[in-house]
């Protein structure tokens, strides 16, 4: 049994109307745990277990942490998550939720991120949230879905935190010869981590990350979507939080489904026209998803 499902591939007919080309939705909110992370830590999580891993730890007190804490249930192992004191409220229940051990440590990420690697033993694997060539292979198998549905995309439309979403997915466009295509990468102004990096030519570190996407509040991106950027037709654009916010609250009510902002980013770029394309061509949105969206926090 797998423990990232296939999702729903969606010709949207309200964004393809709207932007003049065929919008075709990848519906990763639909894994069982809102968001791709299940593909990634659900893949290294499987791995080890083969290995003969007694357990798992992660840092991440968002979507990675939970996806972590979901597959170690389903494996039969115990799952540890170490998150710094500002962590919400429903990310704690929702990482409990699903049976794992939530230790509050620290300030800050790196705190408890430090806490969590003192942690990991040869038995006792640490997942990182999104620099790991595992966790890019098992987002890779979402390119794999689309194309066996006879959709040949001539553009993607992503969101980056870390960049393990970006290193999945040009995997699996590489894996279907599909490395020529435009992929328009979209980060929060207060999260543009990638953006910095590609404006400087090399990785940059933020000093400070801010906004309403603490998903993708990763203040510098892992190497290797440095080298997919050199590669690939990468193309870096920024919105704003309140662009964000109004494409998750419009896309509610084109489709009904609950997004985080992390995930509006990519909507936002066809709400807001910011990109025109062919009348026929097919553009892949990955719809990230995001487990930890109410509905009060988008419409608030
Ligand atoms: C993790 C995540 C992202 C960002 O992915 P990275 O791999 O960190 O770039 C975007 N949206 C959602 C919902 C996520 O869980």
């Amino acid at each position: 049994m797998d423990i990232a499902i296939r999702t729903p591939l969606i010709h949207s007919l309200p964004l393809s109307q709207h932007c003049g080309a065929h919008v075709w939705l990848k519906m990763e909110s639909s894994q069982p745990t809102g968001s791709f992370k299940l593909r990634s830590a659900g893949h290294v999580c499987r791995h080890y277990a083969e290995k003969g891993a007694k357990g798992f730890i992660s840092s991440s007190g968002g979507n990675a942490g939970i996806a972590v804490a979901h597959s170690g249930r389903r494996l039969g192992l115990p799952v540890t998550v170490v998150v710094p004191e500002t962590t919400s409220a429903r990310a704690r229940e929702l990482i409990e939720q699903e049976g794992a051990r939530l230790i509050v440590h620290g300030k800050i990420w790196s705190e408890a991120n430090d806490y969590a690697l003192s942690l990991a033993t040869e038995e006792q694997i640490y997942v990182h949230p999104f620099d790991h060539p595992l966790l890019w292979e098992g987002i890779s198998t979402l390119v794999d879905e689309v194309i066996s549905e006879g959709v040949r995309p001539d553009a993607v439309i992503l969101s980056v935190g870390g960049g393990s979403l970006l290193s999945g997915i040009a995997k699996g466009l590489e894996n279907h010869q599909l490395s020529h295509i435009p992929i328009y990468a979209v980060e929060t102004e207060g999260t543009a981590s990638l953006n910095a990096s590609l404006n400087a030519g090399q990785l940059v570190r933020l000093d400070k990350v801010s906004g309403i996407a603490t998903t993708l509040a990763a203040s510098q991106v892992c190497e290797n979507v440095f080298n997919v950027a050199t590669r690939l037709d990468v193309r870096s654009r920024v919105v704003s939080d309140d662009e964000a916010l109004r494409a998750s609250r419009r896309f509610l009510d084109d489709h009904r489904v609950l997004t985080e902002p992390a995930c509006g980013v990519s909507l936002s770029l066809l709400y807001d026209r910011k990109v025109t394309f062919n009348p026929d061509a097919n553009v892949l949105v990955i719809v990230c998803g995001g487990a930890s969206v109410t509905l009060a926090g988008i419409t608030g």
